[in-house]
């Protein structure tokens, strides 16, 4: 069985204690084993902030930016290997393996661009200067400098080599050193990407470190230049905000937690148009893609009343499309649950949500794969739910199952009924609007559109286009308030904010601008960001 080793300090570290062992999620059987017992983290993150902070600060954007470009095409080069690992690691079909795979590539490769037009400047203008008193001799400037610690990241174990990717790209175009943390069940994938990352010298030494494992006493030894990116539950997030360390050094935190996503039919739409097609589609694609093991997966499909029997009707025949089983079997479309927690996770939540709610399709319960002994494998079908009355149900709003389950709920035809229920979920990623109704969606948008981070409108003008609600895009924001962290990641030049200290300079103003400018240069102009 494969020993997972851990990069810190400019070196690999193999651990000969407190294994961790992860399980092909078809066959059960172990495949590997993960421990960071014996990481000297006050080393490894000396390292990082000595090395790795200084040598990245020394670097341009448009520098950092070729080396986020060379991490692209470095792992992109080893594709195959990536996916083939994702599947046997976490049981998903080679279609969602792609998705974490390229995603992550093509998340490095947009910073890549964006370091480039950045150029040749080390720090981010912010604003136009200002005047500060009756002289224009005292000026004033904002100005954002990368921080001088380390990134921590610690990620969820559905999207293993995106999670990974997104956070490093914002963090190392900022100027931040990274020490990236895998959740433990999936961390094969991440190992063998940071390998082709210190085999291609991609970064830096020190840029980054790869803790598989538990991050030990790391967290404690954090202080007020360091930064902590958290993917994963609200439990753990809860902890790690608590963490009286984090809090006396005032640590930046930011979290991206469960999320409620619903996606809302238009009172207009009728079927037979695009956007209903789109509608069908595409919740159809959230509920089974990667096994519903997205953070961004529809959770809650909110419909007109009148029109509950045909949307069930509609979504259920989709359903009964879907393959569920071994995804080395070619006709197989949906893989298993990722591991026996997040399969027994599921078969709990389904039952509490059945309180509440019929089922539709599903059995709420374990099933067996199609090329797969039976018996074996954390198999679980998509399930469909409709509740019995929207306003009053409880966990439908607030329990995520995590997997690939969504309830119908209906709603009188309002925007500001549709809103309210979708208020419910105490906070989400993205909400997904379809209608071709503008006075509909100005209703929503007034009513509801701060209580997710993203909105996401399909219509007939742009159904053709649509990529899926699910999709993280990296020039838009990810994140969302309330049960979903409060956290922002990505969203173009956005998405280095967490990395980024934002100073107020003031003084004289030739000095000012200089300073702001990037040198001695004050002509030419730093890249400004409003
Ligand atoms: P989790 O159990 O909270 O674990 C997430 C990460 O935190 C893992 O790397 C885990 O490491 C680590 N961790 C756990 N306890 C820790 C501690 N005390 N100190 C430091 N690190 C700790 O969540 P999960 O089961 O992997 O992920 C599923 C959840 O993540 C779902 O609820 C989903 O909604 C959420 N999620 C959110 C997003 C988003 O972008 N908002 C994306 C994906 C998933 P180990 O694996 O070693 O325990």
């Amino acid at each position: 069985m494969k020993t997972l080793r851990s990069y810190v300090a400019g070196r690999w570290h193999e651990a000969g204690t407190g294994f961790r062992t992860l399980v092909d999620p078809c066959s059960e059987e172990p495949i590997a084993r993960a421990s960071s017992a014996g990481i000297d983290f006050g080393h490894a993150l000396a390292h990082a902030t000595r090395q790795g902070g200084p040598a990245l600060r020394g670097l341009t954007f448009a520098e950092r930016g070729e080396m986020l470009a060379r991490a692209s095409a470095a792992l992109h080069e080893r594709r195959d290997e990536l996916i083939q690992l994702s599947l046997e690691n976490t049981g998903t079909t080679r279609r969602d393996s792609k998705f974490d795979i390229d995603g992550a590539t093509a998340t490095l490769a947009y910073y890549a661009t964006l370091g480039r037009e950045l150029a040749d400047r080390r720090h981010l203008v912010d604003g136009d200067g200002v005047q500060l008193g009756r002289s224009p001799r005292f000026w004033g400037r904002h100005v954002r400098v990368p921080l001088q610690g380390a990134a921590v990241h610690i990620n969820a174990f559905n999207f293993p080599l995106w999670g990974l990717a997104e956070k490093a790209a914002c963090a190392i175009l900022a100027g931040m050193p990274v020490l990236t943390k895998p959740a433990t069940s999936s961390a094969l994938v991440a190992e063998c990407a940071v390998e082709i990352l210190i085999e291609a010298s991609v970064f830096p030494a020190g840029s980054l470190s790869l803790v598989c494992g538990s991050t030990g006493d790391l967290l404690d030894r954090l202080g007020p230049q360091d930064v902590v990116a958290f993917t994963g539950s609200v439990t753990t997030a809860a902890g790690l905000r608590a963490s009286p360390k984090l809090i006396s050094a005032a640590t930046r935190i930011n979290v991206e937690a469960d999320s409620l996503n619903a996606a809302i039919l238009g009172p207009d739409v009728a079927t037979a148009t695009e956007t209903w097609a789109a509608f069908v589609r595409e919740v159809t694609r959230e509920i089974m893609q990667k096994s519903g093991q997205k953070c961004t997966a529809v959770r809650r499909i909110l419909v007109p009343a009148h029109r509950i029997d045909e949307v069930e009707a509609a979504l259920a025949d989709e359903i009964d499309r879907v393959v569920v089983g071994n995804p080395r079997e070619e006709s197989v479309t949906m893989g298993p649950l990722a591991t026996a927690d997040q399969l027994r996770d599921a078969v709990d939540g389904v039952r509490r949500l059945r309180e509440e709610a019929r089922l539709v399709r599903g059995t709420g319960d374990r099933v067996d794969g199609v090329g797969n002994p039976a018996g074996r494998g954390f198999f679980f079908g998509p399930t469909l739910l409709r509740a019995s009355d929207a306003d009053k149900a409880g966990a439908v709003h607030e329990h995520e199952v995590f997997g690939p389950v969504a309830t119908v709920l209906a709603y009188d035809g309002t925007a500001e009924h549709a809103a309210r229920l979708v208020a419910r979920g105490g906070g989400m990623l993205v909400t997904s609007l379809y209608t071709d109704d503008e006075r509909f969606l100005a209703d929503y948008w007034t009513a509801g559109a701060a209580t997710s981070g993203r909105l996401y409108v399909g219509s007939e003008k742009v159904a053709p286009l649509l990529p899926g609600s699910g999709l993280v895009l990296p020039a838009m924001t990810h994140g969302g308030p309330g049960r979903a962290g409060g956290g922002a990641e990505l969203g173009g030049v956005r998405g280095l904010d967490l990395y980024l200290q934002r100073v107020a300079v003031s003084g004289d103003r030739a000095s000012v601008e200089r300073l702001a400018m990037g040198g001695s240069d004050p002509a030419s102009s730093a890249p400004e960001v409003r």
